[in-house]
């Protein structure tokens, strides 16, 4: 007598099947948070990533994350930058960060 695994919280691979997905722990996009945020699994069976609770591709969503910070890094600088032509343009940038 088998006992039953305990069912995948995560949905089958739409690619071949397989129940039992495993979350990803790290990724080079995304480090050790990114995969967690994304429910980012993979399929050991034929080595597909996705979306753990949708199913779908993570693409969109990578490339959202990976581009969301530099947008709002790039926001920034440009208010950063706004800001010292407005008061000073002698003024470092050392001043702000510290
Ligand atoms: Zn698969």
């Amino acid at each position: 007598m088998y006992t039953q695994n305990p069912p995948s919280p995560y949905v089958p691979c739409p690619r071949c099947g397989n129940p039992y997905p495993q979350p990803v722990g790290y990724t080079l996009w995304g480090g050790f948070i990114g995969p967690k945020l994304l429910k980012h699994v993979k399929c050991h069976q034929c080595g597909y990533t996705f979306n753990g609770k949708t199913g779908q591709s993570n693409d969109k969503a990578i490339l959202l994350y990976l581009t969301v910070p530099v947008v709002v890094l790039v926001l920034l600088l440009m208010a950063c930058l706004i800001c010292s032509a407005m008061s000073s343009a002698s003024t470092s940038f050392i001043p702000l960060l510290f």
